[in-house]
């Protein structure tokens, strides 16, 4: 019996940040996971010299070093950004300025203040035009759920930002492969995000992290928003914010 092997994957970190752009392979096709400033060449470039076909841009969340180049990347490659309904304002407006959403501002100008420094200002940012949402149009995530024969699955896990999600690669029960999670900045190895921002909720976020214990199998590699890759088991061990259970 052969060994039980994972997605192909590539992790492509940005310099803002140090935000990863992930690609996961299979049969030949490739989905990107978050777009970070600056990858669009890296990312276009590796998909060509392996030839594989691009099926979509999953986004994580709205944060723009998540999102930075989502509008260059999918007019390149052709292909739609798909994004959690509850954070699709944030791909037209990023740093909560616009006064006619006033629900959204962000009074602080925490993230203006935050990506300031990187030269990354509100007036520079592009709408993607291809944008399809998760949690509000059926069609929709019956459409994108064929991806791949349906061997992927998104799990809303809000409390960083209202509408993040975590996607999973090669979890179903017949599958030889290992599975992967693009847990975005929800769960990072021996940490986990902030939610101080503006949309981020403390009470929430334990929820969703007391959630997350069983819903991703401890076998799970984990690709984080930042930082090095885990397994879900290491982190049931030594994250303390899932030791605790309360953050
Ligand atoms: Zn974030
Ligand atoms: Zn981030």
């Amino acid at each position: 019996m052969t060994e039980p092997t994972r997605p192909e994957f590539h992790v492509l970190q940005a310099d803002v940040f140090a935000a990863n752009t992930t690609l996961i392979v299979r049969d030949n096709t490739v989905v990107i996971v978050d777009a970070g400033v600056g990858v669009t060449g890296q990312v276009t470039s590796l998909i060509e010299r392996n030839g594989w076909d691009p099926l979509g841009l999953f986004i994580t969340h709205g944060h723009v070093d998540h999102t930075w180049d989502a509008a260059e990347l999918s007019a390149a490659l052709d292909i739609p950004v798909l994004i959690h309904e509850a954070d699709r304002y944030h791909l037209d407006d990023p740093f909560g300025i616009d006064p006619d959403f006033p629900e959204r501002r962000d009074p602080s100008r925490m993230l203006v203040q935050a990506f300031a420094s990187f030269g990354l200002r509100p007036d520079l940012f592009t709408t993607p035009n291809r944008i399809e949402t998760l949690g509000s149009d059926a069609a929709v995530e019956s459409s994108i759920g064929q991806v791949w024969g349906g061997q992927w699955r998104w799990i809303a896990a809000p409390g960083h930002t209202p509408g993040a999600t975590i996607y999973v690669f090669g979890d179903e029960a017949d599958s030889a492969a290992l599975p992967l999670a693009c847990t975005g900045d929800v769960l990072f190895a021996r940490s986990v995000g902030r939610t101080d921002l503006p949309g981020g909720d403390h009470r929430i976020m334990a929820d969703t992290l007391e959630m997350l214990c069983t819903a991703l199998r401890s076998e799970t590699l984990l690709i984080p928003g930042h930082g090095p890759t885990t397994t879900m088991g290491d982190e049931l061990t030594f994250n303390p914010y899932l030791r605790s259970g309360m953050m």
